[in-house]
């Protein structure tokens, strides 16, 4: 239990109300920034304005799985309010105050290592990533049902990268009939490709790969589908880039090419918040509970 625990949600999403409600179901009392325009109420979390926050008495701070933008600002969808993260509330925080984020960015980086305080990043860990991999996959699924007119079953379908994503798009759609070939440029990868009884090929020959690929899923956050790449595909080849922000294709000559080309960030938060905001509320009831057993000298 999380009982005496001070932490501040700041901002978010729908997915955020997951964390909230478990946070308050470990006893946790909390401060919500950013939600006043939400009409649900969480027993023992109370709506507060950021002016209003005691920073020095937290214990934690959760920010939205983006974070902040590159200005410090916070996403918050329940408020109408600009609400900012800046280098004075992160030092007003006791020293082992944690703050949980699922990515960090430049804004973020240079105000944690001036600060001193530990930022832990959700989506850096393993079983989140692969946990989150399920949603994204099945908004995957939607967006190339969505736009074609051809079914996923029989298709050609090229997945780039077998990371965390990677592996669970190449296996839903091959379960779902189609004949998957995933580029990789390790030759473990290549390797894993094989056992999973999917064609493998290596990135060095991208180009000629995509000769008659039906359906392409970008999940490298790396230059990757370039000109030279595109000039190569069919012109039906439906293109959805999975990685982050600014994804991996040349959009601009996709778009010239007459090729479809698709950036589909957040897939998670949009296809299933419910199960998204339950991926991250497990994962930080467990690593909080931690960092709280931690201070009291216990084993969890
Ligand atoms: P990951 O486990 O780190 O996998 C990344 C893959 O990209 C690996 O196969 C890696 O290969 C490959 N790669 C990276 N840089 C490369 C380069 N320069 N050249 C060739 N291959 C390269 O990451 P993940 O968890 O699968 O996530 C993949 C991307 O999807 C990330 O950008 C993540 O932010 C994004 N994402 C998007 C959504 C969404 O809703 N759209 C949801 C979840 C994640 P090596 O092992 O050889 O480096």
């Amino acid at each position: 239990m999380l009982t005496d625990m001070q932490i501040a949600v700041i901002g978010g999403d729908a997915r955020q109300l997951e964390v909230v409600r478990k946070l308050t179901e470990l006893d946790a009392k909390l401060f919500l920034v950013g939600f006043e325009q939400l009409d649900h109420a969480f027993t023992g979390a109370v709506k507060e304005k950021l002016e209003d926050i005691n920073f020095t008495e937290l214990d934690a701070v959760i920010l939205p799985v983006r974070g902040t933008d590159s200005t410090g600002k916070v996403e918050t969808i329940f408020s109408s309010e600009d609400v900012f993260l800046t280098e004075s509330m992160i030092n007003d925080t006791p020293k082992d105050c944690v703050f949980y984020s699922g990515i960090s960015n430049d804004y973020l980086d240079r105000l944690f290592k001036e600060a001193n305080r530990k930022l832990v990043l959700l989506f850096e860990r393993d079983d989140v990533a692969i946990y989150n991999s399920i949603p994204t996959v099945e908004g995957a699924i939607m967006m190339a049902i969505q736009h074609t007119d051809f079914t996923i079953h029989g298709s050609d379908v090229a997945v780039l990268g077998l990371g965390r994503v990677g592996m669970s798009v190449a296996r839903s759609f091959q379960a779902l009939g189609a004949k998957v070939k995933v580029g990789a440029r390790k030759s473990e990868d290549i390797a894993r490709i094989t056992e999973m009884a999917i064609i493998p090929f290596h990135l060095n020959d991208l180009a000629s790969e995509m000769k008659n690929v039906d359906i392409c899923i970008n999940t490298i956050p790396f230059p990757i589908i370039t000109a030279d790449v595109l000039a190569n595909m069919p012109v039906h080849t439906l293109i959805i880039d999975l990685a982050s922000k600014p994804g991996g294709t040349d959009f601009r000559f996709a778009e010239k090419r007459g090729i479809k080309a698709l950036l589909a960030p957040s897939l998670p938060g949009i296809v299933a918040p419910k199960t998204a905001g339950q991926i991250l509320a497990n994962a930080l009831g467990v690593l909080i509970q931690g960092e709280f057993l931690k201070r009291k000298g216990k084993k969890l």
